[in-house]
């Protein structure tokens, strides 16, 4: 079924020397492309009730609202710090070096709420456990962390043990 691997490029050096950045541009390009990835999407859900997605700023915006739609669910985005003009809730996460934060609306999610957390890609995992300790602290149900994309030599799933973790493509 995956048919969407040639639409994702490899781009050497990106954003760091060393690194090689997973581009899902050209999918984003190609509505054929971007019909199959949110059906394949659609599947790793399946028939679980949801009723708000959350993504993460900024590639977790894309697919996020598309999957929201489909499933008559609310979009709720998850952004960088000072970019969200409501009250706020903050969770700070370590990375290699230094820490970074994301802010989610303390209104967007209520005590009970079943939540889709979706992202393009799945690397080391703290962007996306940090999501699910903001969603939990606002009283959410996390019902499954879906992605894109799981670079699995990055050893993401360790960091959200516990959760259904789905993704389209692994590398
Ligand atoms: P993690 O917190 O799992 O290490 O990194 C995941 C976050 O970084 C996601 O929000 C994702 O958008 C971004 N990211 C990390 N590596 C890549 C990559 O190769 N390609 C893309 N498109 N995003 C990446």
């Amino acid at each position: 079924m995956n048919n969407i691997e040639p639409f994702i490029r490899d781009i050497n050096d990106f954003p760091k020397p060393g690194i090689v950045f997973k581009d899902l541009t050209p999918l984003l390009n190609n509505p054929a492309a971007t019909a199959s990835c949110l059906q394949q999407l659609l599947t790793l859900v399946g028939d679980k009730p949801v009723d708000k997605v959350v993504g993460m700023e900024a590639r977790g915006f894309f697919f996020g609202m598309l999957i929201a739609q489909a499933l008559n669910a609310g979009f709720v985005p998850v952004r960088k710090p000072g970019k969200l003009p409501h009250h706020t809730l903050t969770e700070t996460y370590a990375l290699e070096y230094g820490t970074d934060s994301l802010e989610i609306h303390e209104d967007a999610i209520k005590p009970g709420d079943r939540v889709l957390i979706h992202d393009d890609v799945l690397a080391t995992g703290g962007t996306a456990a940090a999501v699910c300790k903001l969603v939990e602290r606002l009283g959410g149900e996390i019902v499954q962390c879906n992605f894109i994309m799981q670079l699995d030599f990055l050893d993401g799933k360790a960091r959200l043990k516990g959760y259904d973790v789905g993704s389209v493509l692994t590398y």
